[in-house]
C-alpha cells in the first residue's frame, strides 16, 4: 500500500497517464479513502483541454468520488475505518476569515476544489478532509453514490436553492446529459409542473420522459418557443435551467421565460450571454442567475432522498470502466458516445 495507481495529468503537455505514485498519508483531520468509483465530468474535460487551469505541476483529476475509509489521521469521533462515504469536492483553506471564525466547509472564502487545487479520485486512494465526507448507507451502491457528488448535487442545488422552484411552477431544462437529466428529476421531485425537457437528441428526450419530464421538445425545431408557450398554457416558464452553456441555448431559454421567470445558468463556456431586447426582460421582472456547485447539506439530503426512494439514480451510471481505461472514458464523454448520464471509473475492480 506504499504506492498506488493514479491517473496523473501534466498541464504543460496535456498528457494523462496512469502511473504508480506514493500513497498519501492522512494528517489529523484527514482520511485516506479507497476509491470505489469516481465520475468523469465535463469539468474534467475542461481541465484536460486547458479551459480550466490548475496551479500544480501535476495533478490527479476526478472530483466525483465515493469509497471506503481505510485510514484516519488521529482520533476522529463518529468515523471508523470501513465507513462508506461520498466526497464533497471542497476543502476549506483554513486561513481565511470564515475558516478562522470556525465556519462550515461551504462558507470558506477561498475554498479549494478536489482535482483542481489538490489531488482527486481518479486513483486507488484519495486523501480528503474528514469534514468533506458524507456517510453512505449499505443500500446505496458506491458507484451510484459517486454520482451524487456534483452530477446530481449541482443540478439539485440549482433547482432547490438558486431557482428555489415551488410546486406547480413551470420548469424547462436545456441539455439532457448528466446535469440536465438530474435537473429534470429534481424538478419533478419538488413538484414542478409541467417539466419540459429540451435536447436535440431524440434518445436523450425519450430518457428524460421516462425519468420524470412531462414533455420533451427539440430545441432546434423552428417552433420550439411556440411549443413551450402552448405546453405552459401561454404562461411561459417560471424557471429555465440551462445545462448546455452555449449562447444559443441561453438566448432561447431566456426568451421562454414568463412573468417573473428565472433563468439559471449551470452549463459553462466562453460564449457570450445574449438575452434579447431589454424591455420585455425588465417588464417581465425576469432574472438571470449563474450557478456553481453544491453545499455539503445537498449531498446529505440526496443520500436520504435516494435511500427513501424519492430520487431514483438507478439509471445514472451509464458505464463503469477500470482506472487503466480512463482515456477511453474521457473519449466516450467527449464524443457523447452512447449518450451517457455518467461514466464512472472503478479503480478497484474487485470492489
Ligand atoms: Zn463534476
Ligand atoms: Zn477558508
Amino acid at each position: 500500500m506504499n504506492t498506488m495507481r493514479a491517473a496523473r495529468f501534466d498541464p504543460a503537455t496535456r498528457r494523462l497517464t496512469v502511473q504508480d505514485v506514493p500513497t498519501p498519508s492522512p494528517a489529523p483531520g484527514q482520511a485516506l479513502v479507497k476509491v470505489a468509483a469516481c465520475g468523469i465530468c465535463h469539468s474534467d474535460l475542461s481541465l484536460l483541454n486547458g479551459v480550466f487551469r490548475t496551479e500544480l505541476p501535476r495533478i490527479t483529476p476526478g472530483h466525483e468520488g465515493a469509497g471506503t475509509v481505510v485510514r484516519l489521521g488521529g482520533p476522529t469521533p463518529g468515523w471508523e475505518v470501513g465507513d462508506r462515504v461520498v466526497l464533497h469536492a471542497g476543502r476549506a483553506c483554513g486561513t481565511c476569515a470564515a475558516c478562522i471564525s470556525g465556519a462550515a466547509l461551504d462558507d470558506c472564502e477561498r475554498i479549494e476544489i478536489m482535482a483542481f487545487d489538490f489531488d482527486g479520485a481518479w486513483a486507488e486512494y484519495v486523501l480528503v478532509p474528514v469534514a468533506s465526507m458524507v456517510r453512505v448507507p449499505d443500500t446505496i451502491p458506491l458507484e451510484r453514490a459517486a454520482v451524487l457528488a456534483d452530477a446530481v448535487s449541482t443540478p439539485y442545488a440549482a433547482v432547490v436553492d438558486t431557482a428555489a422552484v415551488r410546486p406547480a411552477e413551470t420548469v424547462g431544462v436545456w441539455g439532457l446529459g448528466g446535469i440536465g437529466t438530474h435537473a429534470v428529476q429534481t424538478a419533478r421531485m419538488v413538484g414542478a409542473a409541467p417539466v419540459i425537457a429540451l435536447d436535440p437528441l431524440p434518445e436523450a428526450r425519450q430518457r428524460a420522459l421516462e425519468l420524470g419530464a412531462d414533455h420533451a421538445v427539440d430545441p432546434t425545431a423552428v417552433d420550439a418557443l411556440d411549443q413551450i408557450a402552448r405546453l405552459t398554457g401561454g404562461r411561459g416558464l417560471d424557471v429555465a435551467i440551462d445545462a448546455v452553456g452555449r449562447g444559443v441555448s441561453i438566448t432561447q431559454a431566456g426568451r421562454a421565460l414568463g412573468h417573473r421567470g428565472r433563468l439559471v445558468m449551470v452549463g459553462m463556456s466562453q460564449d457570450r450571454i445574449e438575452l434579447g431586447p431589454i424591455t420585455p426582460f425588465a417588464r417581465g421582472k425576469r432574472t438571470a442567475i449563474g450557478h456553481l456547485g453544491y453545499r455539503k447539506e445537498h449531498i446529505e439530503q440526496l443520500v436520504d432522498l435516494v435511500s427513501l426512494g424519492r430520487m431514483d439514480i438507478s439509471r445514472s451510471v451509464s458505464a463503469q470502466l477500470p482506472l487503466e481505461n480512463i482515456t477511453e472514458g474521457v473519449r466516450r464523454l467527449e464524443q457523447h458516445e452512447g449518450n451517457p448520464i455518467r461514466i464512472v471509473i472503478r479503480p478497484d475492480s474487485t470492489a
